[in-house]
């Protein structure tokens, strides 16, 4: 079954109640403190794979329903989380008390009154947030975990990490260092955050057996694509995500794949319609929707649907440890015909909320119904930075 060819009142998690209370905390675990990185005049204090981060926010809720089931959610991310806690409190939350609890009909709504606040940002981030909690509520309504709600024949109960660093500023011995390291607890494919082409080949000289990617946020202008095909074609990377800005020029994007690099990008695309507009397709080898970020499992349900059959890989961004961390296995694991491996950040953590925040190579998935994660709110105590109750 997919959200695409089921009316919301056939999915078996479908209810007649009503959303009565929303939680939201800011929670930061700390990771180990690079310094020395950090103080490179190009480390960027917005980004978090930046070394300037010493410890990693998630944004997450708790959803209540009128029959008393609670589900969790995570909004996306980081530097934002201040405003999209305000998003929540003024207009997110505000708009979700009352309303009924079928995730569906939420994200239609959501989309419908929220559009003019802007397509992506922190408003669309909040409504994703509450979007995933509807989701584990409707699968722990359904007593599945939510895989199984959205593919109850094959869904699967394992899937493959790939590991996600920090950026190390170009410095070849620790990286080199931490992907040996990661090599050895079974990682075969890695996400760098590296720009500079040097550490790479070294990298890949060293590591000839292993597929490396690398993020560059935009890194590099878009008028100068003709270099950064001169400088990575020949690497043979397993795929390059966003390297130039605007991130979504797609003819530099399209440039890249006639050279014969695989694209990748979508957590920045502005909704479900801006990521699958042909225009930006064309310029894409591998889309990467991002849970707390363009619209929850409703929104990732949308995409696979849509692109079955088509040229694109689908293989969402997870920059989280929290809700939807698990919420993007449970999509992937419903998705068996689509890659199934999944980003986990990598961090140095000195402290962790569940076991499966230490990345892993094979990542299982719970046996809970719904998305499998809960948080003891008193246990997190020091770890919470902000929190609000409607
Ligand atoms: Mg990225």
């Amino acid at each position: 079954m997919t959200v695409t060819d089921t009316s919301p009142a056939d999915f078996p998690g479908a209810s007649t109640s009503s959303i009565t209370r929303i939680e939201a905390w800011r929670v930061a675990f700390p990771v180990e403190d690079r310094r020395d990185a950090a103080a490179s005049a190009d480390a960027d204090p917005f980004n978090a794979a930046s070394p300037t981060f010493v410890e990693i926010e998630s944004l997450i809720l708790r959803v209540t329903t009128s029959d008393g089931i609670h589900g969790w959610g995570e909004c996306f991310g980081h530097r934002s989380n201040p405003a999209t806690m305000a998003a929540l409190q003024s207009m997110v939350i505000p708009f979700a008390l009352g309303r009924g609890d079928d995730p569906q009909e939420f994200s239609t709504a959501a989309s419908r009154t929220f559009h003019p606040f802007g397509r992506g940002g922190p408003v669309a981030y909040a409504a994703s947030g509450v979007d995933i909690a509807l989701w584990d509520i409707a699968a722990k309504r359904a007593g599945l975990p939510l895989r199984r709600l959205l593919n109850v024949e094959t869904a699967t109960d394992e899937i493959t990490g790939y590991a996600s660093l920090p950026s190390f500023m170009g410095e070849s011995a620790p990286l080199q260092e931490a992907v040996a390291a990661l090599r050895e607890r079974g990682f075969t494919h890695f996400k760098l955050h590296e720009t500079a082409s040097k550490p790479m080949a070294e990298l890949i000289a060293a590591e000839p057996d292993l597929s490396i990617a690398t993020d560059m946020n935009g890194h590099w202008d878009h008028r100068d694509i003709e270099t950064v095909i001169a400088e990575y074609a020949h690497l043979g990377l397993w795929f390059l995500e966003e390297p130039a800005f605007p991130v979504s020029d797609m003819g530099a994007m399209a440039a890249l794949r006639e050279a014969g690099i695989l694209t990748a990008a979508g957590e920045n695309a502005g909704d479900v319609e801006d990521l699958l507009h042909p225009s930006t397709l064309a310029g894409l080898s591998i889309i990467q929707p991002s849970a707390g970020k363009i619209g929850g499992v409703s929104a990732l349900e949308r995409i696979y649907a849509a692109t079955s059959g088509g040229s694109q890989q689908v293989m969402p961004h997870c920059y989280y440890y929290g809700p939807a961390f698990f919420a993007t296995a449970q999509v992937i694991a419903a998705h068996p015909e689509y890659p199934q491996i999944m980003e986990s950040p990598y961090f140095n953590w000195l402290d962790t909320l569940h076991p499966l925040q230490q990345c892993t190579a094979n990542v299982t998935l719970p046996a809970e119904v719904g998305l499998g994660f809960d948080m003891n709110v008193a246990a997190v105590g020091e770890r919470i930075i902000d929190s609000f109750s409607s």
